[in-house]
């Protein structure tokens, strides 16, 4: 069996690993975290970074930032992973779900509108599969009506919005806060692990705290303040040096694993364009504003019958493809708050978007095994 994913070593991650436990430092924001950050910095402009135990941890830490309360509204599509709603629900936020667009599962822009109210207090973008919502659009929405804007950047390393003049801006660095993933099934990985990512100066020092639980131990730290204490609230969020030194390695390797991840996309784009036109199979669109960093290939059947369908055929080709979201405001606990909207479009990808195996290892046979099981699929 091909399986969905396979995690990425680029024999780097034991020699980093190995000089953080010599070094004797092995809790976090160390040498190897500052390193990752300033990688980030560097790399995509980003302003102060902080390594996180996980993207769900940066979520959370977001919505602390922004003092986010029972009462507030925070608008964010349906069609995302879990936690980029649960973070603001536990601090007792109302979700406002908005529908995604037509022609891909990102939060359709021009609905977002309608549904700010004046306890709208955030815009939630999810760059789905590497793929740039319409950040200039969002942003223009946030500043006209005061919100802050948190960019799930989960998948979206090393992905770009352009903009109408054509400079390109990383994502991650367009939001006053950002969130990124490097869970095994990421384009760089940690095995768990995030960061959040803060552009707005004003968040700077508060967010350091609350990663510190609740203390100035990093000013500390850097001899600002000559004892530490509780000062805020905040939790345990950083990850250990060891964790950080092996993200390190992943990210001295980006360029590669980029390009490999973009050459599988492209075989399966190149491979599968004319069966998807013939069978009226959607393949990934990229609207002119965005750019791919191959984190996911995808495939839009047209509904849940036919999906099961492919998904089968391809398991007895000994083919591990999968679906997903189960769109959060049909979930059964977003359902109890009595939110009854149809999202038209985003039930759609629930019921009808396909993922195919998508790894650096999938070696070139794997790779045309798949593209010829697909195409034997008799729809
Ligand atoms: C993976 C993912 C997350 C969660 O990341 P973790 O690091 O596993 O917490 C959040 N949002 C999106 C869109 C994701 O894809």
């Amino acid at each position: 069996m091909i399986p969905f994913n396979k995690p990425h070593l680029t024999g780097e991650e034991f020699g980093y690993i190995q000089d953080a436990v010599n070094s004797g430092h092995l809790s976090g924001n160390g040498k190897y975290t500052r390193l990752c950050h300033a990688f980030f910095k560097e790399r995509f402009g980003f302003g102060k970074c902080l390594l996180t135990t996980s993207c769900t941890d940066a979520l959370e830490m977001a919505a602390i930032l922004l003092d986010i309360k029972e009462g507030d509204e925070v608008i964010m599509p349906s069609y995302t992973f879990v936690s980029t709603a649960n973070a603001f629900a536990l601090r007792k936020a109302r979700i406002v779900f908005v529908d995604s667009r037509e022609d891909c599962p990102n939060m359709d822009e021009s609905q977002i509108e309608a549904l700010i109210t004046k306890k709208t207090k955030a815009i939630v973008p999810v760059h789905y599969a590497g793929v740039a919502c319409d950040m200039g659009a969002i942003m223009k929405l946030a500043d006209k009506y005061g919100l802050f804007v948190v960019e799930d950047a989960a998948q979206a390393i090393d992905s770009y919005y352009v903009d109408p003049a054509g400079n390109k801006r990383a994502l991650g660095s367009i939001g006053h806060l950002a969130t990124f993933s490097f869970h095994e099934t990421k384009n760089i990985i940690s095995g768990e692990g995030g960061m959040l990512v803060i552009n707005d100066p004003r968040f700077y020092e508060r967010a350091e705290i609350i990663w510190e639980k609740g203390t100035n131990r990093s000013a500390f730290f850097r001899n600002e303040v000559n004892k530490y204490e509780w000062v805020d609230v905040g939790s345990s969020f950083l990850p250990s040096e060891i964790i950080a030194s092996f993200l390190y390695a992943q990210l001295k390797a980006l360029k590669v694993i980029q390009q490999q991840r973009q050459r599988i996309w492209n075989t399966y784009y190149n491979e599968l364009k004319a069966w998807a036109m013939d069978h009226q199979i959607q393949l990934p669109i990229v609207p002119e504003y965005a750019t791919n960093n191959a984190h996911l290939f995808y495939m839009v059947s047209n509904g849940e019958e036919q999906r099961d369908f492919i998904i089968k055929h391809l398991r007895n080709n000994g083919v591990l493809a999968i679906f997903h979201y189960i769109s959060l405001h049909k979930s059964p606990f977003y359902s109890a708050t009595g939110d009854v909207r149809v999202l038209k479009e985003c039930e759609h990808y629930s019921d009808a978007l396909i993922r195919l195996p998508l790894f650096y290892g999938l070696s070139k046979k794997e790779l045309h095994h798949i593209v010829n099981s697909v195409r034997s699929v008799r729809l």
